[in-house]
């Protein structure tokens, strides 16, 4: 087989290597799906070169959790708190859901978070009604070229049954998934588990499904510390007292948790994610990215729901990243003093946005920065266009003015899925479309309550 060879040429390269920033002008060979060589003035015969005059050179986005198959109900929950989300979402929409909407949903979304800029996304799934769900959601990922965590979750058949407080195990069905659609390596999207925990399972009930997880040796993610929940099920301190804290444990949003709590996910190596946006919304608390930060947890951000949020990940840097600095500077005016420095740096925030997010996956081997040997997942953002220009600080570019129509380049694995400014997914307009014309169904059969919410 031919290697296929492509050369960034021009552009600025923005990326972490060994932990510390390098931005400068450097070009970027790829072959097949790895990066060769970055170095100035690459000049090699029989290459594709794509021009990267005016552009930052990213590695690609990591959105470290979201549901997606939500996308196909966009807007629904501009006014929903978390208690309207779970009985609406959860416990309205999703126990309508077919195969058919969820393999929409999820490969509108994945679209989505390719054009921009977001080359790896954690899908936490808990719409598996069925295993025919269960396959859709893994097709479309698949379809989509995007690289991805595909966090098996629970039906979603009856939020009563299978959150708040929920006896029913996992489902075993996990097992069958893993073989049946995992079982090569080197996939561009892989398994996860994506469980309740102590929040939203009996405690006996968070146990077996870690255990559950670790026996199929996936990575495990739940939610964690989301507003009151936090505090009454004091659930990071449940499972140290049963010995489960490990570095394979993802936690959601954390933003109710004590310091004593993230000592301990700390000192277990867990990990965090923070959707910063959808938090604020609906009261989960404020966001914990400081606190993660001053406790060395590693930490990554996500969008969560575009049901209520926007699908990039550049809104959740910039919101992590303002959110952080507002606290902090209300700290500093309650004692009577004007902050002499701002909390957070644009620069930790790109961080967690690239190298952090693909650590808190457990995936920093092979992704999460541009450096040789590594997979060529490589976003490159236009400054040079109104909005953007005139840049001269690449890193706030990146995290405080790009947007979607500024990805103008998109590369996972070596595989071009954006190119000048346009995504190559052949129909999308013909995809959203039919995704609306399933989601509108499904809408027209929802109970009044949730209706009216909706109003
Ligand atoms: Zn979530």
């Amino acid at each position: 087989m031919s290697t296929r060879k492509i050369l960034i040429k021009g552009g600025t390269v923005l990326t972490f290597q060994k932990g510390s920033l390098v931005c400068e002008e450097l070009d970027i060979l790829v072959e097949n799906d790895k990066i060769s060589n970055i170095e100035k003035n690459i000049s090699i015969p029989d290459v594709e070169e794509i021009s990267a005059n005016g552009m930052i050179v990213s590695p690609g986005l990591i959105d470290t959790h979201r549901h997606l198959w939500e996308t196909a109900f966009k807007g629904t929950a501009s006014n929903w708190t978390l208690m309207e989300y779970l009985n609406g979402m959860l416990g309205d929409i999703a126990p309508k859901m077919g195969p058919l909407d969820v393999y929409l949903g999820n490969l509108l979304g994945a679209l989505e978070a390719i054009n921009s800029g977001i080359t790896t996304i954690f899908d936490w799934s808990h719409v598996m009604n069925s295993d025919e769900h269960a396959e859709a959601a893994i097709r479309a990922l698949r379809d989509s070229g995007i690289r991805a965590k595909f966090g098996y979750g629970t039906p979603g058949t009856s939020v009563w049954e299978w959150f708040y407080e929920s006896k029913n195990p996992h489902p075993q069905n996990a097992y069958d998934i893993k073989k049946k659609y995992f079982s090569s390596e080197n996939e561009l999207v892989t398994m996860a588990l994506a469980i309740r925990g102590p929040e939203y399972s009996d405690l006996e009930i968070a146990k077996q499904d870690i255990e559950m997880g670790r026996d199929l040796g996936l990575q495990i993610s739940m939610h964690i510390g989301g507003g009151v929940f936090g505090p009454k099920y004091k659930g990071v301190q449940k499972l140290d007292q049963l010995g489960l804290l490990g570095p394979d444990l993802n936690f959601a949003h954390g933003n109710t948790l004590s310091d004593a709590d993230f000592c301990l996910l700390a000192d277990h190596g867990c990990t965090l994610s923070i959707t910063p946006e959808v938090e604020l919304q609906m009261g989960l608390g404020l966001p914990a990215t400081g606190k993660a930060l001053k406790h060395n947890l590693t930490s990554g951000l996500g969008v969560d729901v575009v049901t209520a949020t926007s699908g990039n990940l550049f809104d959740q840097m910039k919101t992590a990243l303002q959110t952080e600095r507002a606290i902090q500077n209300e700290k500093n005016y309650k004692r009577g003093d004007m902050s002499q420095q701002v909390a957070l740096r644009d620069v930790d925030i790109f961080k967690m946005a690239t190298i952090d997010g693909a650590k808190t996956l457990g995936m920093d081997q092979y992704i999460g920065s541009l450096e040789v040997g590594k997979q060529a997942d490589i976003i490159l953002i236009d400054i040079q266009k109104l909005g953007t220009a005139p840049s001269f600080n690449p890193l706030s570019s990146m995290v405080l003015y790009a947007k979607e129509h500024d990805v103008d380049t998109v590369i996972i694995a070596g595989n071009i899925v954006k190119q000048g400014g346009k995504i190559t997914y052949q129909t999308t307009h013909e995809l959203i479309l039919e995704c609306q014309v399933n989601a509108t169904k499904i809408m027209g059969q929802l109970t009044s309550k949730t209706a009216v919410k909706n109003q």
